[in-house]
Order: structure tokens, then C-alpha cells, then sequence
């Protein structure tokens, strides 16, 4: 609170702050407040998501406005209409002990006479989208000749919707000696074109490292026949359980159609799209912040507002026309410091698309191949084990344990086990049991192309291991990449084709390295907990390696589960070895 103070916030402010909770300030907070309250300066602010922007920008604002006259003087610009809900609510908390201070949002698809209403009430900041807030300019609605501060919020955003114009010409409407403020996440060339053309010598402060965002997103593609791309999409799903997600189509027709068949097979989908009311959009959106939906399927133009920052996964079901959309998809998850994969599904003849992005976004591309029905279950199986391990029991089910315990007299602990398991995990296994291979094999290109330096690189086989950590331990793929770096002393190369579940990963490595990695993760322990590492059960997860054999291999050895020698599922670690086998008889 007193860092509040420090900064040079009155007290109506800090009283409010108080209220809200916030103890102290954020970085992007204590470096801007200062500068904006005692100068009449322009700034370029650049932040990540989540680091406090709006109040980085709404204190000195709310601070400095005349409250007790009624005209306009503070204008904020902010690219879609929940983000300006957003702004306008937090505002409204932050002045809520001055007297007279009036909020106002303009924005598209509501009433515009309710709005115009409310502005001609007097309104001393407005929160505006850029084309509500041209269109009402252009009807005489609203006056921003005199405002004194201009803020232009996730100014990347914006610009990305392509709202330059719409800027262009509302700055154009405004006075020449106000003060302008631009928050922005990144600072694409678009946004250093508006700070040099709209802002005069502005001070600059940066918090964490400029145009972040970029290198934490992974970038997949998953090459299949044209048909495929459905159940390659629910295979996707499926071998991610704890997704939260993401799904881009080209038309409206498909995203609804996409959407409608995965909530027929039973997952937790929903359409948001340009055909769907603002009432059923929101209702979208709302079920999707709430994590109720886990794969939201979109069109470009319709997830232009998606403003949820831990979407695990972007998948382009369909490639997009222009290559820079996909920066804007890809760019929906690997926010606020969090890391992100982008899946694209291709058809062979679509490869050239995904070279030609490479180049524009400067990354390459993992070439991933779609997980088999058994890679599948397997995955399944560890993620049903660990859930039903991590459930909270239910007090009252003590009541009832007498006659449950009747029921499974006589059987022991591994026969309940691979019962409890099977109830679930069964009607997995019957879904996959016979289930093609979806990877196109014969691409031309080769499988080997492009999957990090250690792809082709190396001669002597790869391994693929399970590691008994995953998100939920806090892990993403480059923190447990940097974990198994440093515990195992290795180079950052040496691991790769990191696969983090919920409670469980996934990583390769070359075949050298296995003693090593085996002999270090023996009664390996982080605060107090095994950390165990068994050489996974499908060793060709991931893809990547000489995927034609393997593709071709794959498709004719279908019930290759059952027979597969290799370490078989087990929870409790490499010590129970002998139980292997006998326990995988029971589960394929
Ligand atoms: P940004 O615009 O940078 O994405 P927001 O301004 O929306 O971030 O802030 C993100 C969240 O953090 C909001 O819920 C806000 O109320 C909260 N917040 C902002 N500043 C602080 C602070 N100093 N202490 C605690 N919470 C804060
Ligand atoms: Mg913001």
C-alpha cells in the first residue's frame, strides 16, 4: 500500500485499491505511474498480458482528469468490445471515490442511442472501440476535441484487426497537444508506425523481454489425407486431456459443422462464429472462460476478441488464406508468460503453406505425426490412473464401504485396480483398437525434415520415455526441456520432442543416453516425491524419425498393442517389474 503512495496516488485511489485487494504494485505499474503523473509526456508502454496495464494507465488517468467538469478529456482505444467492458468495469472500481467522475463505454453491436444517451450525460473518459467509436464521431455524437489523453490499449491488437485506419482517423479528430499513451504487449512495425507518426518523442518502458510471445508458442504440423482431418482432430484431443483449446476453421460452415460433430462424440465443444447472435457468443465465450468448454471452434474473424490467456493449444483444422493470420492464431496461446503449441493439420499438397509460414514467423516447425489408437490409450490410461489417484474421496462414502467391501471380497488389490480402470478406459480402447493410422505417409518431403536440429541427425535411434510429472506439477514443455537439461547435465538439444500432459510427460532422447537417463531418475526424488522415468510403451510417439517406415509399418500392424514387449503402464515405478506383464494382460 505504501508503494501505492510512493508512486504519488491520492488518496480516493489508494482508498479504492484498498478495496480491490491490490498490496502492491506491478512492474509495468510502478515504472509508468510516476512518469504519467508528473509529466505531460507521450508514452510507449510494452507489457505482457496480465502485468496490470489498465491500471498502469487508469490511475494517473483517473488522477488527473477534472472531475468536476463535464467534458470529455479522456479517450482510451481498445480493440474489441469485451475488453472495453473489461476497462470501463475496472475504471469504474478504481474512481469509485470520486464524486462526479463519469465512465463511459462505446462500442459496436449494442444501442447506440443508450450510448449516445449516456455521453450526453457527460462523460469525462470514454472507453471506445475504434469503429463505434469512428461511427459516432461521424454522426456528431460525441465531441473529443479537447480531450487531454489519448491511451491506446493492446495497440497490437488493434492494429492486427486492422483498425489503422479507424485510428488514423479518430487521432485525426483529437487536439494536437494532448498526451498519448500506447500500451501494447508486442511492438510489431505496425506499432512502432503509430508511436513514430502519432506520438511526439515518447518515453519508452519496457517490463520483461520485448516481443516475447514469439518463441514461446511450439509450432506442430500433422500431415494426413483429406479426409482425415476430423478424426485426426479428435485424436489430437484425446491425446491431450487436459486441453484447453482453441480450433480455427475457414468458413462459418465448417466451424459450426466441427463443433456439432465433437459435441455429438461427446466432448466439450462450442461454435463461436459471425452467424451466432452477440447473445449466443457471449454465451460461448462465458461457458469457454469457465473452462466448460474445452475446444472452442472459431473463425478468424470471430476469435478476434478471445482475450483468455491459458489456451494450451491453437489448432488450425484448416490452414487460413493469408499466411499473417496465422500469426494472429497461433498468437492465442503462449500469452502472459505462459507456453503454448500451435497444431496445424495439413494434406500433402498444403506443405508448401506451412515453408512459406516458416519464413514469416522465422521458426521452424516440428514435423509431429497424429498419435496411434495406442499411443492414445496409453496416454488415456496414465491420465485415468492419475485422476483417479488425485480424487478427493467423498466423507460419505465411508457409510456404504462395509458393503462395498462385500461386493470385492476375494479380490485383490491389482484384479480392483485393473477393474476400476477398465470401467473407463475400455470404451477408450474399443474406439482405438482398430484404428488406422491417419499419418499421409508417402509425403515426399520426408518425415525428417525440420524437427529441430536433432531430427536425421543422429543414427542410433531414438528412445521415448514417460516421466510421472506434467502440468500439474507446473511443468510446460520448455520448463521440463530445461529440468531434464540441467538434472541430467545435457544439452538443451539432447532432449527433445517434449510432450507435457497433465500429470505426465513425454520426451525423447538418443539411444546413448538411456543408461544415463534410467540410472539418474532411480529413487529420484524432488521435494519428497519420485520422480520416475520408464521407457514409454510406444516409443514412436512424437514422430518425426523415418515416419515413412514407420507409417508403413504402423498401418499393417494394427493390434501390435497387445504383443509389444517394452516397459507396459505402471503407476508405481520401475521397482514393480515383475508385475508388468501380467498387469498389461488385463488391460489390451
Ligand atoms: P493487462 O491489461 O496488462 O493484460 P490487466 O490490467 O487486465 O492486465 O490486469 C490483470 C489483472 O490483474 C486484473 O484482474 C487486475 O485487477 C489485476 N491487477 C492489476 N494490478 C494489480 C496489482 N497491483 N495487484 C494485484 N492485482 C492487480
Ligand atoms: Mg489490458
Amino acid at each position: 500500500m505504501t508503494k501505492f503512495k510512493a508512486l504519488g496516488l491520492d488518496k480516493p485511489l489508494l482508498d479504492a485499491i484498498t478495496d480491490l485487494g491490490f498490496e502492491q504494485p506491478s512492474e509495468v505499474q510502478e515504472k509508468a505511474i510516476p512518469i504519467l503523473l508528473e509529466e505531460e509526456t507521450d508514452l510507449v508502454a510494452l507489457a505482457q498480458t496480465g502485468t496490470g496495464k489498465t491500471a498502469a494507465f487508469g490511475f494517473p488517468l483517473i488522477q488527473k482528469i477534472d472531475s468536476q467538469s463535464r467534458t470529455t478529456q479522456g479517450l482510451i482505444l481498445s480493440p474489441t468490445r469485451e475488453l472495453c467492458l473489461q476497462i470501463t468495469n475496472e475504471l469504474k472500481l478504481y474512481s469509485k471515490y470520486i464524486k462526479g467522475l463519469n465512465v463511459v463505454a462505446i462500442y459496436g453491436g449494442a444501442s447506440i442511442t443508450e450510448q449516445a444517451r449516456q455521453i450526453k450525460k457527460g462523460a469525462q473518459i470514454v472507453v471506445a472501440t475504434p469503429g463505434r467509436m469512428k461511427d459516432m464521431i461521424g454522426r456528431g455524437i460525441i465531441n473529443i476535441s479537447k480531450i487531454d489523453y489519448c491511451i491506446l490499449d493492446e495497440a497490437d491488437e488493434m492494429l492486427n484487426m486492422g483498425f489503422y485506419e479507424d485510428i488514423k482517423d479518430i487521432l485525426s479528430d483529437t487536439p494536437e497537444e494532448k498526451s498519448t499513451w500506447l500500451f501494447s504487449a508486442t511492438m510489431p512495425k505496425e506499432v512502432s508506425t503509430i508511436a513514430r507518426k502519432f506520438m511526439h518523442h515518447p518515453q519508452e518502458i519496457t517490463v520483461g523481454a520485448k516481443n516475447s510471445g514469439v518463441d514461446t508458442v511450439q509450432h506442430e504440423y500433422y500431415v494426413v489425407g483429406g479426409r482425415d482431418r476430423y478424426p485426426a482432430l479428435k485424436r489430437l484431443s484425446d491425446a491431450n486431456p487436459g486441453i484447453f483449446s482453441v480450433i480455427f476453421c475457414r468458413t462459418k460452415r465448417d466451424t459450426q459443422k466441427v463443433a456439432e460433430k465433437l459435441i455429438e462424440d461427446g466432448y466439450n465443444a462450442g461454435a463461436l462464429h459471425g452467424d451466432l447472435s452477440q447473445n449466443q457468443r457471449d454465451l460461448v465465450m462465458n461457458a469457454f472462460r469457465k473452462k466448460q468448454i474445452q475446444m472452442l471452434v472459431a473463425t478468424d474473424v470471430a476469435a478476434r476478441g478471445i482475450d483468455v490467456d491459458d489456451i494450451t493449444h491453437v489448432i488450425n483444422y484448416q490452414l487460413p488464406d493469408e499466411i499473417e493470420t496465422y500469426t494472429h492464431r497461433s498468437g492465442r496461446t503462449g500469452r502472459a508468460g505462459k507456453s503454448g503449441i500451435s497444431m496445424v493439420i495439413v494434406t500433402r499438397s498444403e506443405l508448401r503453406k506451412i515453408h512459406a509460414i516458416e519464413k514469416k514467423i522465422k521458426q521452424a516447425f516440428v514435423a509431429k505425426k497424429i498419435p496411434t489408437g495406442m499411443e492414445i490409450c496409453e496416454i488415456q490410461l496414465y491420465h485415468l490412473a492419475s485422476k483417479i489417484r488425485n480424487t478427493e474421496v467423498n466423507p460419505d462414502v465411508a457409510d456404504y464401504l462395509p458393503a462395498i467391501n462385500d461386493v470385492f471380497e476375494g479380490v485383490d488389490r491389482d484384479e480392483l485396480i485393473k477393474k476400476m480402470v477398465s470401467v473407463e478406459f475400455t470404451r477408450f480402447f474399443n474406439y482405438y483398437n482398430r484404428a488406422k493410422d491417419l499419418n499421409s505417409t508417402d509425403h515426399r518431403d520426408g518425415g525428417d525434415r525440420k524437427t529441430g536440429s536433432r531430427d536425421g541427425s543422429s543414427n542410433n535411434g531414438s528412445v521415448r520415455y514417460f516421466i510421472n510429472v506434467g502440468e500439474k506439477d507446473n511443468f510446460d514443455w520448455m520448463s521440463l526441456k530445461d529440468f531434464l537439461k540441467d538434472t541430467l547435465a545435457v544439452g538443451k538439444e539432447d532432449i527433445y520432442k517434449v510432450d507435457v500432459k497433465d500429470s505426465f510427460s513425454f520426451f525423447n532422447s538418443d539411444a546413448d543416453l538411456k543408461e544415463r537417463i534410467l540410472a539418474t531418475f532411480t529413487d529420484f526424488k524432488v521435494e519428497g516425491r519420485f520422480v520416475n522415468v520408464e521407457v514409454s510403451k510406444n516409443p514412436e510417439s512424437g514422430g518425426g524419425r523415418r515416419s515413412n517406415d514407420k507409417g508403413r509399418r504402423r498401418s499393417k500392424d494394427r493390434g501390435r498393442g497387445k504383443r509389444r514387449d517394452g516397459k507396459a503402464f505402471q503407476s508405481g515405478g520401475r521397482r514393480s517389474g515383475k508385475k508388468k506383464s501380467k498387469r498389461r494382460d488385463g488391460f489390451y
